[in-house]
Formats: C-alpha cells, structure tokens, sequence
C-alpha cells in the first residue's frame, strides 16, 4: 500500500490525485488536504465567474473524489495545524499542489497606495475567496488602470465593465455586483509594457471584449505593426493580434454608444505612482521600444489617470518553513517536481504560473510516474490512519467531502434567480452549513 498525500485540492491537485489512482487503483491511499473547507481551488476562487463551462472541469474532480481511495480533508492549513515534517513521516509521499496565490508585486513608488490592488486579491474578492472578501475595493471613481496584458487582466477588464444582466448565469457573490453596480467607471486602461505581438492574452478570451454591452475595446492603429510581420506569428497569437486589428477598426460612433472605454495602451512600462492621502491619482508610464523582445524606456513619460489601479502582472507560491524556495522564480525549488527524498510538487507551484487549467493534467501524471519510479510498493507508512490519530489528539475539525456536499447544497438553495450558486465567502458560515 502507498500513502500519499496532496497538499492543495485544485486543479493540480486533483489531476495529480486522478494519476495516483489510475496509476495504483485500490494499492493506495491519497488524501487532498486544503486549508479552506471547500475544495477545488482556482477553479473556485480564480477562473472568474463568468466563464461557467471552465469551471465545470470540478464535476471531474469531483468522481476522482468520491470513493474510498481518494480522501478530501478540508479546513486544515499545512505549516500551521500539521508541519511538512509531521506529513512526510505519516505519507510515502508529499506532494505540494499548492498553486501560486500570492501577488507578484509591482515594485514602484506609490504601488502601496491603498486603491493600488493586486490581481489575486481583487479576482480573490469578485470570486468570495474568504481571505478577500472583505477587500470593498472602491469602484466610485471614473478611470480604472490594468496592469499586464494576460488573461488575468482581460478578467478583470471584463469583470469591471459588464452590467448586471451580463453576470446572469455567473456565480459572481452578491458583495461584488453589488458594488459593480454602483460603479462610476468610465475608462478602464489595459497596459502593456511591450507590443501587440507581446501580448499574453488569448483569442477567445480577447474576443469576448466585442460582445460586450456597455463597453468597447480600443487600440490605437499606429500602435500596430505591418500586417505582414504577423505571418510569423503562430497561429493562436495571430489570432489575437488579429482581434486587436478589429479592435483599431471600430469606427467612433461605435465607441460613442458605449459608456466605458477599454483602451489598450501598448509600449507603456508603469515607472510610479501619484498618491495624494494614500490613494493613487495616476499612473506615470515610461513609452518603451520594444528591441529583441524586450522593452527598452525611451525616457518619454506621461500620466494616466487612476482611481483604482490593478496589477495583474503574475503570481507566486507560497514559500512553507524548512521547504526549498527558489525566490527568483517565486515557486518551490524542484527538479522536475523532484524537491526532497519524499517530497514533491506540482502545477504553478512546481512550474510558475502559466499555462491553461488542463496544463495541470500532464504535470500531475508525470509527478506520479516520478513518485512511483522512487517509491515503488511503499515504505509501510501510518498514511491516513496516522494523521487521524493526530488530528485527533490536536483537536483538528477535518472537513470531508460529504461535509463539502452539504455545504455546495446550501449554496445551491441560496443562489440567486439563474445564478449556479451563492458562495459562503467565510470559513465560519462554510463550516456551519454542513451541519444544515
Ligand atoms: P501572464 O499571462 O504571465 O501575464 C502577465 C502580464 O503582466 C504580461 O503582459 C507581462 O508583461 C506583465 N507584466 C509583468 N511584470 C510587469 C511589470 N513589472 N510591469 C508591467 N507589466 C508587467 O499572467 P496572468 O495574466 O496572471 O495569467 C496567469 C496564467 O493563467 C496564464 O497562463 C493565463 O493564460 C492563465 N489564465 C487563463 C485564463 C483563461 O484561459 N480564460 C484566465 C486567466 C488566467 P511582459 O510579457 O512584458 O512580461
């Protein structure tokens, strides 16, 4: 028998737990932990919630942990309630699926000013992750400034610019449309310190800017490179900047109709930040060149207004106390998910964060052919039994996947007309809706 245990219970998580049982059937044991008692990470608290079928990949996640052979054990925090050390000698095997929940942080004057968020803490408020609930960001002002030019930020671009009658169907929670609805927003300014062929944002997500109600996408056309430097281009990044194209070709009446203006604004690297009683008035931007692929500051800079500022520039692990931290690249240091005898990582935690949701898949098969290359039959570890045995004696409040269930039903009953749930958005109410 092999005793496993994953740390963190998303997407990384619950492939790397899929693997484990294809890969051994009923000759192990794996148990998910997760701080939160609810599971399936990103997809809950980061895919935003106007992108339903995304999130539909946890009724997958969902068959791998019914059952006896995959256990979810909920509302236990790894580093506080349990050590790292504690685990590996319970488990033949640790795997850190902890993901990359930290903002990287935008390191230039003025970016501590309080309208100054980062994306994982405003994604984290839209989507009720307990930890941001309570952001209350301020949406009252006119102009609103992205920072990055990924997906992350075409989220929040979108999230920020769609009326109510747009997030029908979404799980957005309450305290955000609430707080959209009575937005003032005006302009909302993508910013890119490079070039449209840069950009990090994908077709169909950039695409969704055109179908919306109250706001139009704009780039500059002299912004563009010649049509033809885009034959170099593969295919999906072609595709992108040929949105941006349409983008350019939208004539100004278009533009006219609608209240908000989601203007890209490319070959500007953000240098400070104007903080008048600690908030952000502006973003002063350096114009850049871009030369061999990276932006150069021509010395040129300007001003662009802001009444709430987000940086959606990437994200970082973690670091756990006694587990190797590679600072530079803000993720577990590993080699090949390889990080101690007995100790493992996975997704963004192993590899940064980058690549789609179904990325993880591939990466939590391979750390299990590397577990099983090192492990082979076990090394007749107390598994599950053992931590039961010390969550006992600290008094730990394990929440289980049929805990998990009850809670998704409370949810489910409190949803508004049309929408798929209403989340708890504290650990507290999530805890005591199992007992429903
Ligand atoms: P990302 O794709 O890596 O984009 C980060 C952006 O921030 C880049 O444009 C980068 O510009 C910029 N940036 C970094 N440091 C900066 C700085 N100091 N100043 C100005 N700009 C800076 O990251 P992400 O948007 O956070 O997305 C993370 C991953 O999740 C990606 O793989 C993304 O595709 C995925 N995701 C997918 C979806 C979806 O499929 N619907 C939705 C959300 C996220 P440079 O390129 O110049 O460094």
């Amino acid at each position: 028998m092999r005793h496993i245990a994953i740390v963190g219970s998303g997407p990384a998580g619950y492939y790397t737990a899929e693997a484990a049982v294809k890969k051994w059937g009923d000759e192990a044991r794996i148990d998910v932990f997760d701080m939160l008692p609810v599971p399936f990470g990103l997809i809950r608290t980061g895919v935003a919630p106007d992108h339903q079928s995304i999130k539909g990949v946890s009724r997958r996640y969902e068959k791998t942990a019914i059952g006896d052979t995959v256990r979810f054990v909920g509302n236990i925090a790894i580093g506080r309630d349990v050590s790292i050390e504690e685990l590996q000698s319970l488990y033949d095997a640790v795997i850190l699926a902890t993901g990359a929940p930290k903002d990287r942080l935008l390191r230039i004057d003025g970016s501590d000013a309080e309208n100054v968020i980062g994306s994982a803490a405003f994604v984290g408020w839209y989507n009720g992750h307990p930890e941001f609930a309570n952001l209350n960001p301020d949406l009252s002002g006119r102009h609103a400034v992205v920072v990055g030019m990924g997906n992350v930020a075409l989220d929040v671009a979108r999230i920020l610019s769609k009326t109510e009658d747009e997030f029908a169907g979404s799980d957005i929670v309450t305290h955000a449309l609430d707080a959209l609805r009575n937005s003032s927003l005006e302009s909302v300014t993508i910013l890119g310190r490079r070039g449209p062929h840069q950009i990090m944002m994908t077709p169909k997500e950039l695409g969704e800017l055109m179908q919306l109600e109250r706001a139009s996408p704009q780039v500059e056309s002299a912004d563009l490179p010649p049509l033809d430097d885009d034959a170099v281009l593969e295919p999906g990044m072609r595709k992108s900047v040929t949105l941006l194209r349409e983008f350019a070709a939208i004539p100004p009446n278009i533009h006219g109709e609608k209240p908000i203006a989601i203007e890209f604004d490319f070959f500007a690297s953000p240098k400070a930040i104007d903080v008048t009683d600690c908030r952000a008035t502006a973003v002063v931007v350096e114009r850049t060149v871009v030369e061999a692929g990276r932006a150069i500051g021509t010395g040129e800079t300007y001003r662009i207004p802001a009444d709430i500022v987000i940086t959606c520039i990437g994200y970082e692990t973690s670091p756990i106390e006694g587990v190797p931290f590679d600072e530079r690249a803000g993720r577990f240091a590993n080699d090949q998910g390889r990080i101690l005898p007995g100790l493992y990582c996975v997704g963004w935690a192993k590899r940064g964060p980058s690549g789609t949701i179904g990325t993880n898949r591939p990466d939590g098969y391979s750390v299990i052919d590397i577990v099983d290359e090192d492990i082979g039959s076990g090394h007749r570890r107390r598994g599950r039994e053992g931590f039961d045995d010390l969550a006992a004696e600290r008094r730990l409040d394990i929440v289980t996947f049929r805990d998990w269930q009850k809670i998704e039903e409370a949810e489910i009953a409190a949803a508004r007309d049309g929408s798929p749930r209403e989340k708890f958005v504290d650990i507290e109410s999530m805890i005591a809706a199992r007992g429903l």
